[in-house]
């Protein structure tokens, strides 16, 4: 047991079972208890402090205790902090609506509010089956999904997720979900390099449609970039090219745009790249700037037709969820799309992106284990390999990336890399210097790990 242990960390390892976390690593590396934050730093309860440059799992998305969002919650915490949102209604929430009608894909006009990502997923998928249920094709009750998709942990939303890692030993209690084979722009099966082709990849998708398109109500994605997987990027022709495919065979193309939106990859929403509108899209983390639990699923007035009847139809969507459009959440919401245009956020988020993959590149990219370094908007990403010529990796059983990870913790920049691949996903307001030392950090201790 680590015997450093201040009072609170032994009272939390007393108490809390943390997610995504095997609690027996704890004994060699304690609870980190955050004291404070401020911009892209936290402070720890003995003031030592932190970058947080992976936005406390991608959500904080202006900064932490950004005094504009601070301002707004707290205006409206002395008015109203929650009502019942079935038959009753506030003005945060309705003002929200109005303003993200400015921002999103064409056709995406009705707000149905969740209070977390999966939650927003799970509705996206009920959505999807009743709408093709209430408009004669009740034979359509499948998924489709790409390989190492990521969606969330609930049930329906792990079902449609692809990492092994999080769904394998709950494979006997989800959905049989149609999985087709995701772009690989690292591997390219077909021999491209990464934007330089006319993603014949696409033959998968289309094979998958045509043998089940018929009995399918929808295909999610992630657009752009399947974060979970290891932040993979795929170009915006594919997604494109998926969309036609949805279209010929009567499927939804359900967005989850819950860690690409909002910025992240340069423009307000991943989908923007390729000029596409999805039937459904799904928003979360930034929604709130990563203040608020909230999500919501935005869908069509063409979908909400399908379940607008005379009550004893019984076609109305029956779904809520108590915390639904809570109006703390919806003035965190609010602010921070006042934010990124004021501040023109996210125009200059994509000037600093190329300083930083230049600088990360010139780092990095010699090193005999950097296999691939990929980037969308300010998100960078650094895949370790065993051997750089096959590209084959590292056995995970070695932990390369957690390894890394405890050694930056110590030098006080978060890292928190998936499997084998270093990131960073930093709030839209990372200044330069910031950069500047956390790729430095991150260099360090790869080469004390890699050699
Ligand atoms: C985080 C995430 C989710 C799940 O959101 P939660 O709020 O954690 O349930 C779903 N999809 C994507 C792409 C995500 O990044």
């Amino acid at each position: 047991m680590n015997k450093n242990l201040n009072e609170w960390q032994e009272k939390d390892l007393k108490y809390i079972w943390h997610p995504c976390s095997q609690m027996k690593d704890y004994e060699e590396l304690a609870p980190i208890v955050i004291e404070r934050g401020e911009g892209i730093n936290l402070y720890d309860t003995d003031g030592n402090k932190y970058y947080d440059v992976i936005s406390s799992w991608w959500c904080n998305l202006l900064g932490h205790c950004h005094l504009r969002i601070n301002a707004a919650i707290k205006k409206q915490v002395d008015t109203l902090e929650h009502v019942i949102f079935a038959n009753f209604s506030h003005k945060p929430v309705i003002t929200l609506c109005e303003r993200l009608m400015k921002v999103l894909p064409e056709g995406l006009c009705k707000f149905n509010f969740a209070d977390n990502g999966s939650a927003a997923i799970e509705m996206a998928l009920k959505m999807s089956f009743q709408y093709h249920y209430q408009t004669g094709n009740p034979q359509k009750k499948r998924f489709m999904a790409l390989t190492d998709a990521y969606h969330g942990e609930t049930i329906g939303a792990l079902s449609v997720g692809g990492v092994d890692l999080y769904s394998e030993i709950y494979k006997p209690i989800l959905l049989d979900v149609e999985r087709i084979e995701a772009p690989d722009c690292y591997r390219c099966p077909y021999g491209y390099l990464h934007g330089e082709c006319n993603c014949p990849c696409i033959e998968k998708a289309e094979e998958t449609f045509a043998r089940v398109g018929d009995e399918t109500c929808a295909l999610i994605v992630e657009p752009l970039l399947q974060g979970s997987a290891g932040m993979k990027v795929y170009p915006p022709l594919y997604l494109k090219k998926l969309r036609e495919l949805c279209d010929k065979y009567n499927v939804h193309l359900i967005a989850d745009e819950i860690a690409t939106g909002y910025g992240r990859t340069g423009k307000m929403f991943a989908c923007d790249w390729a000029g596409i509108s999805p039937d459904i899209m799904c928003l979360s983390k930034g929604l709130t700037g990563g203040y608020m639990p909230m999500a919501v699923a935005i869908t069509t007035q063409k979908i909400y037709d399908a379940f607008y009847a005379d009550y004893i139809e019984g076609k109305a969507f029956m779904h809520s969820h108590t915390y639904a459009g809570n109006p703390l959440a919806c003035s965190a919401a609010c602010a921070v799309l006042d934010i990124l245009e004021e501040e023109k956020i996210i125009e200059k988020a994509q000037e600093k992106a190329v300083y930083f993959t230049n600088k990360i590149k010139e780092k990095f990219a010699s090193h005999p284990n950097v296999g691939d370094i990929r980037h969308i908007g300010l998100i960078n990403a650094i895949e370790l390999v065993e051997d750089k010529a096959t590209k084959k990796g590292f056995d995970s059983k070695l932990r390369v990336g957690y390894q890394i990870y405890k050694k930056a913790l110590k030098k006080g920049v978060i890292l928190r890399p998936l499997g084998n691949v270093i990131y960073f996903n930093p709030p839209l307001i990372i200044e330069k210097a910031d950069m500047d030392y956390v790729i430095e950090v991150a260099y360090e201790c790869m080469c004390e790990v890699l050699g």
